[in-house]
């Protein structure tokens, strides 16, 4: 396990442990599955961040599910909601299905409330969310997320399927940018 790491222009510190981390995802797996027992629901990954995340947390899942995967893009409009586009789209139906979708890491929120409306036009039964990680301080929209593993400052993180600039995605460990 290294203290520090070098990606490209920046320092990163270790924040979060490899061990720290696996509790907590089977934590979740296992709330999760006891409560959506009997829904078979539909775990939406969001790639690429939450690929690492995803397949830890799915193979902890002990109920019958299904996995679908979908890429969205955000970009910065001339407004300040933001606007999010399906890239790799959703081909499936999740009509009348309880979807839960798992993404990597939950900042302004601006994503997932996007995300969030594009999958209501499909008229799921139900959308629940479960993030690896939140930045409460920076949420600026109303969200309810049913599962998390770590709340964290406003920091820029990297690993465990999180880059800075595409790369930094392999760490075991989650680090904290240095300033
Ligand atoms: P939001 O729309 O909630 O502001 O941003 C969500 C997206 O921003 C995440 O899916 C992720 O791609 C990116 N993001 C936000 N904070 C971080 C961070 O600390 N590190 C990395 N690597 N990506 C982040
Ligand atoms: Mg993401």
């Amino acid at each position: 396990m290294m203290e520090t790491v070098e990606i490209k222009d920046k320092k990163f510190s270790l924040y979060i442990s490899e061990s720290e981390i696996k509790e907590e995802v089977k934590k979740m797996a296992a709330a999760i599955s006891s409560d959506l027992e009997g829904k078979r629901p539909i775990f939406l990954v969001i790639l690429n961040g939450s690929f690492i995340f995803a397949a830890d947390l799915l193979r902890e899942i002990s109920i019958p599910c299904e996995m679908k995967f979908m890429r969205v893009a955000s970009y910065e409009g001339t407004n300040s909601t933001g606007n999010v586009t399906e890239v790799l789209g959703l081909d499936e139906s999740i009509e009348e299905r309880t979807v839960v979708i798992v993404e990597d890491i939950i900042d302004s929120g601006t994503t997932m409330n996007e995300l969030l409306k594009i999958l209501e036009r499909r008229s799921p039964a139900e959308i629940r969310i479960a993030s690896l990680l939140v930045k409460p301080k920076n949420l600026k929209v109303k969200l309810e997320i049913d599962y998390r593993c770590f709340d964290i400052e406003n920091d820029f993180i990297v690993g465990y399927g999180l880059d800075y600039n595409q790369e930094g995605r392999n760490l075991k460990e989650i680090y904290k940018i240095t300033d």
